[in-house]
């Protein structure tokens, strides 16, 4: 694995370098709620202004769909970047164009500009090489420390790269490390995947397959496995177009030895309350909300087995107390081991949310948020923003 990397490159002082970041943050009422994506880049940023470079930052936020509409306006994110970094952020509110050109020619080694929304212009969601060709008209140098939009042809991290010598940034190095840790693991390895959208997390169960030692399934996911089966899941969640998807995973009515199913579940029954059943026991008026008990105590049995431990996707709907518990052990089982024993590494929105109810996010050796460029990466699918910048 050969990544460009940012600390090796020389005589950047002065260079005009365009930053692409991820600070698709949480904005209510014009500030910012949730910073931690901001805090994630300024190692990277305070790298490039202790070496005199002149720094364009540019990110999404939210979808504006290809228009300007203030409401996904970055400005708070530039103010919040200016408290964190104590130090000027001009916000500019365009992307391109000659108010942009008049900043950057104003820019002095170890200044930077923060560019508006990249996405209020629709020539970044479709790959278009003229915006490409202009946003990287005026800089020397494009960096890419969005790990989380890599999986998408997008202007800004995408075409971009035509134009211009291009680099990782030091949290995309990092994350890229972290993700083919995983991909060349120290054995046992033991995956553990949930949450709902099959489709977007077959291709990574059919990848890790190989070199895992098991793959411990939750969450509606599982649920497909036993729809597939023919069980009764009442009103569980299920996605209909994802027999094909599991279907591969078996031989005949058998199960792939390595692919574990919740031995019990929580369901919620008719009258809203939760209770432990066998998976074959669910009534059709029922939904399977979570695994149960004799599951977690299976699970923790391999969790604990493990020298390496990927965990996407939630056991159940953890937004409900009442079915939380499959989902906050399993984050418990796993920030545990891998504060010593394993090298662990949690990924996905909701994943997160539930792994930072427990407070051992920090034993946890790389969080991703970057949901579905992870798995895309280690799905082993398509990655348009790595290309030039991590070849194998
Ligand atoms: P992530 O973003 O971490 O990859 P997903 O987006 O795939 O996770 O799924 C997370 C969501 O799946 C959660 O909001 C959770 O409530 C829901 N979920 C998980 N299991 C179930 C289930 N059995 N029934 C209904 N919803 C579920
Ligand atoms: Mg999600």
């Amino acid at each position: 694995m050969k990544i460009a990397t940012l600390k090796k490159i020389k005589n950047i002082k002065n260079k005009v370098v365009f930053l692409r970041v991820d600070f698709n943050v949480a904005i209510k009422n014009g500030k910012v709620t949730e910073d931690y994506r901001i805090i994630a880049g300024l190692e990277t940023i305070n790298f490039l202004l202790e070496r005199g470079v002149r720094l364009i930052i540019a990110t999404h936020l939210g979808d504006p769909k290809g228009k300007p509409d203030m409401e996904f306006s970055v400005k708070p994110v530039a103010l919040r970047l200016k408290t964190l970094l104590k130090k000027p952020v001009k916000f500019i509110p365009e992307v391109i164009g000659p108010k942009v050109d008049k900043a950057i020619s104003e820019l002095k080694p170890g200044e930077l500009i923060m560019l508006e929304n990249l996405r209020f212009n629709p020539g970044e969601l479709t790959n278009d090489k003229k915006f490409a060709k202009e946003l990287a008209a005026k800089a020397d140098i494009y960096v890419n420390d969005a790990f989380s939009v890599c999986h998408r042809e997008q202007a800004s991290v995408s075409a971009i790269k035509n134009y211009l010598p291009s680099y990782a940034g030091l949290l995309l190095e990092k994350e890229v490390s972290a993700l083919n840790k995983v991909m060349k693991p120290v054995k046992p390895l033991v995956v553990i995947m949930g949450g709902a959208k099959i489709s977007t997390k077959a291709p990574l169960i059919s990848k890790l397959y190989g070199t895992a030692n098991q793959i411990l399934l939750g969450g509606a996911l599982a649920n497909n496995f036993f729809k597939y089966q023919k069980l009764e899941i009442g009103k569980s969640l299920f996605d209909a177009d994802s027999l094909i998807s599991v279907k591969k995973f078996y031989k005949g009515k058998k199960l792939a030895a390595k692919i574990i199913l919740p031995v019990d579940v929580v369901v919620k029954t008719k009258n809203g309350s939760p209770l432990v059943r066998r998976p074959n026991e669910v009534k059709p008026e029922e939904s399977i909300l979570d695994i149960g008990p004799e599951t977690i105590s299976l699970y923790s049995r391999y969790i604990k087995t493990a020298h390496t431990l990927v965990w996407n996707g939630p056991m159940g709907k953890f937004e409900e107390t009442s079915f939380k518990h499959g989902t906050i052990s399993i984050a418990l089982l796993v920030a545990s081991r891998a504060s010593g024993r394993a090298y662990g590494l949690v990924g996905g929105g909701e994943t997160v949310e539930a792994l930072e109810l427990t407070k051992m996010a920090e034993y946890v050796d790389w969080v991703s948020t970057a949901g579905g460029a992870m798995l895309t990466y280690l799905g082993g699918g398509k990655m348009p923003g790595l290309s030039k910048i991590v070849s194998k």
